[in-house]
């Protein structure tokens, strides 16, 4: 059967940082029971409808801020998990965690519980970056969260960087990403701030508040990450993911983002989650209330919809091809297989895109091998004109 894997969300954040415009609740915490009792039963109806149980090799706790779980809660969702699918007994299982709302004794219980992967927000070495973005913790704290999941023997720890702030210059990102690079972790994320609208940092750039962040500066020290990282001896295997080679070969890239990027199968549990599989998108109630509520009523739809689903889109052929192309591109060293594609489709990558394809190998954004179809170093870069070259289809 085919591995699928599990996001479970979880909305709770100690407050809210200012260019945040995730589906998360702030100074809600005392709901967490509830939610934890309503993301069980959401999983068991879903899991208890699938037949044989389904196999799944990774799972992933995204928020909000999961850190703020009692242990003792992730270790009734993950028992939860065991119970009404086949999770793999290598199954790679991340928490994402605030840096801010660690301590020793937590860190050792989450791993105790079976979380082997924690991805942290750092975000920036800086403090004045730290307090512009609301983060509620500050490079020590990253520095010491990394020292105490070490101690409790999580040997995949991943951070997340941001690049792009307004008045961030390339020497002040360079020192952000060697203090990354010196806390030598597996992987790393780095993502460019994006203003979203209607967050408060929206707002202190309409009204001149901040400075809006800078397209070319943004570009600049992507590059130059780009180059360093890979002097560092990490593989960048996702436009915004770098990872360090494994001993035993491979490399400790996120197994379970590669399961979108590759389009493969997941669930999603917990309010607003999306989940694809069966050739269906799938989306849950986002308002933590109405979630609690209808998991608690627990009325049961067909299979794979849960008592939360709210939304439900077919994916016909023609948007699972577009959707293979678009998620598959970004896997900037395995692009697209053409072996796979093939497989999977039953037409060559190269006659579904013949136009598309040697116009952007012409302009230098895109490569096609004897075994795939990828982004060359300057693509990367712009992405998004290769993506939107796709769109549409021929
Ligand atoms: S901790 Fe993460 S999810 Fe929570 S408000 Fe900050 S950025 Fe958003």
């Amino acid at each position: 059967m085919e591995n699928h894997s599990v996001y479970l969300h979880i909305p709770f954040c100690r407050t809210r940082c200012g260019y945040c415009d995730f589906n998360t609740t702030a100074g809600m915490m005392l709901h967490i029971p509830a939610y934890v009792e309503a993301l069980t039963r959401e999983m068991r109806s879903v899991g208890g409808r699938s037949g044989q149980k389904v196999r799944v090799h990774t799972l992933f706790f995204g928020g909000g801020t999961p850190s703020l779980l009692p242990p003792k809660s992730v270790e009734r969702i993950l028992t939860t998990a065991r119970e009404v699918f086949a999770v793999q007994p290598e199954a790679e299982i991340t928490l994402e965690a605030n840096p801010g709302t660690v301590s020793r004794e937590g860190l050792a219980a989450l791993r105790a519980a079976g979380v082997n992967r924690l991805s942290m927000g750092m975000q920036s070495a800086h403090a004045e970056d730290l307090q512009l973005l609301q983060r509620g913790h500050t490079a020590e704290d990253v520095r010491q969260a990394v020292r105490w999941a070490r101690e409790a023997g999580f040997e995949n720890l991943s951070l997340d960087l941001i690049f792009g702030l307004p008045r961030l210059s390339l020497e002040r990102w360079k020192i952000t990403l060697e203090e990354a690079l010196a806390l030598d972790v597996e992987h790393l994320s780095l993502y460019s701030l994006i203003v979203e609208e209607g967050t408060p940092l929206a707002r202190w750039v309409e009204t001149g508040k901040v400075e809006a962040p800078d397209e070319d500066s943004a570009a600049e020290q992507y590059e130059w990450a780009m180059e360093r990282l890979e002097a560092a001896g990490y593989v960048h295997y996702e436009i915004s993911n770098w990872a360090r080679r494994r001993a035993q070969g491979g490399h400790w890239g996120s197994l379970h983002n590669l399961q979108y990027w590759r389009n493969q199968p997941y669930y999603g549990f917990g309010a607003g989650a999306h989940g694809s599989l069966n050739g269906l998108r799938l989306v849950n109630a986002a308002e933590m209330a109405e979630y609690i509520t209808r998991c608690a009523a627990g009325e049961s739809q067909a299979y794979p919809r849960g008592p939360a689903t709210v939304e439900v889109l077919e994916i016909d052929r023609e948007t699972e091809i577009e959707e293979t192309l678009m998620v598959g591109l970004r896997l900037t060293d395995e692009g697209v297989g053409r072996q796979a594609f093939w497989a999977r489709f039953g037409e060559a990558l190269e006659d579904r895109y013949p136009r598309q394809i040697e116009q952007l190998t012409r302009e230098g954004l895109v490569e096609l091998t004897d075994d795939r179809l990828r982004l060359t170093r300057r693509g990367r870069l712009l992405g998004n004109r290769v993506f939107s070259a796709f769109l549409g289809g021929d």
